[in-house]
């Protein structure tokens, strides 16, 4: 559920709290989280690293340590990352820092993961493009849609052709498009190529300065929810009207997700 925009405000507000500080216990409340060989591996080597980085790439975090080693964190279906909280029924995993502050890992649905990398790259290198970033422009979005026979939107939510969009930011950005979710991938035309991208950089940008949407489990590092849901026009919609017609917003499931449109302003290929 956390997508670009809810992982980059927990980076966010998450990195005043832990940049410099060092790691001196991990409390691991569910061991399936861990995804490393052996979880006293893990242990050991994170216990006593000091985090000198927090970055995002897609929907990951990476913590960077001094040993030079990556903290890779997932969130899945329903993770967040809570400094401090009053509540822990849903916590997995707490890194006690240095200044007495804990690291909640909160998980209802267990979905989360975290591991131990080399570098970056390992997963990174599988992940289409940042959206938000000058190199991804019309041309480059034109070439990944490419031939692509299947509809646009699993076409968006595939982190291999552009890294970080999700089911509701997906609905959003083809709403804001006038694109048909339904529609074949590579047979969109260039004015609906254009569209299309900016209507993702505009979303995006703009749950970002919402501090992301908490439609369902995603709460800010701070336990404050994020407000970008309460500007949708057709994600997580159905029954509602269309902002901009006033027709009743669909619900279709197209591979498996549940996606929102307007049957009036985004037309049947
Ligand atoms: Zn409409």
């Amino acid at each position: 559920m956390p997508e670009l925009p809810e992982v980059e405000t927990i980076k966010n507000e998450l990195l005043p709290h832990v940049l410099g500080r060092n790691i001196t216990g991990i409390t691991l409340h569910w061991e399936g989280i861990v995804r490393q060989t052996s979880v006293e591996e893990f242990r050991s080597r994170v216990i006593g690293q000091s985090i000198t980085g927090l970055s995002r790439r897609g929907k990951y975090l990476f913590f960077s340590l001094s040993s030079g080693e990556i903290l890779v964190m997932h969130m899945k279906m329903t993770g967040s990352l809570l400094v401090n909280p009053s509540d822990d029924r849903f916590t997995r995993a707490v890194f006690h820092l240095d200044d007495g502050a804990a690291l909640h890992f909160r998980d209802p649905r267990k979905f989360g993961v975290m591991w131990l990398g080399g570098d970056e790259s390992a997963v990174a290198d599988k992940l289409g493009p940042e959206p938000l970033e000058g190199d991804f422009t019309f041309e480059v979005l034109a070439q990944r849609l490419r031939n692509r026979t299947a509809p646009i939107k699993p076409v968006l939510i595939d982190q291999s052709v552009i890294a970080g969009i999700g089911n509701m930011y997906a609905d959003e950005a083809l709403f804001d498009a006038r694109i048909h979710p339904m529609k074949p991938a590579g047979s969109l035309s260039k004015d609906e190529i254009k569209r299309l991208h900016s209507a993702i950089k505009r979303v995006l940008r703009a749950a970002i300065k919402n501090k992301g949407a908490s439609v369902r489990n995603y709460f800010r590092p701070g336990g404050d929810i994020g407000t970008a849901h309460f500007e949708f026009r057709v994600a997580h919609g159905a029954g509602k009207s269309c902002p901009d017609c006033g027709t009743p917003i669909k619900r279709i499931v197209v591979r498996n997700r549940g996606t929102y449109f307007c049957p009036e302003c985004q037309i049947e290929p």
